[in-house]
């Protein structure tokens, strides 16, 4: 694997693709994007699951998602009618 850089710090001791979890629930958190936001019902979200990348060495924390693809067309396909 190469090895990724902190943003912040320069320090390699970065972990990549961490889970984020609800305390409660233990489920993964989300990030949503609704096809139909002013729908009253079928809002037809889509969902992606949050992943963290960690750096070991300072704590700074950079977000993303597995399938940004799949965000992006439901964002581009919104109707607002
Ligand atoms: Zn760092």
């Amino acid at each position: 694997m190469s090895a990724m850089k902190c943003g912040r710090c320069g320090s390699e001791k970065v972990m990549p693709n961490l889970r984020i979890r609800d305390r409660y629930t233990a489920e993964d958190l989300e990030v949503e994007v609704e096809r139909h936001p002013n729908a009253m019902i079928f809002k037809k979200a889509h969902k992606e699951a949050l992943r963290a990348t960690v750096c070991g060495e300072c704590g700074n924390v950079g977000l993303s998602v597995e399938n940004p693809k799949g965000l992006w067309e439901t964002y581009t396909q919104q109707k607002n009618a």
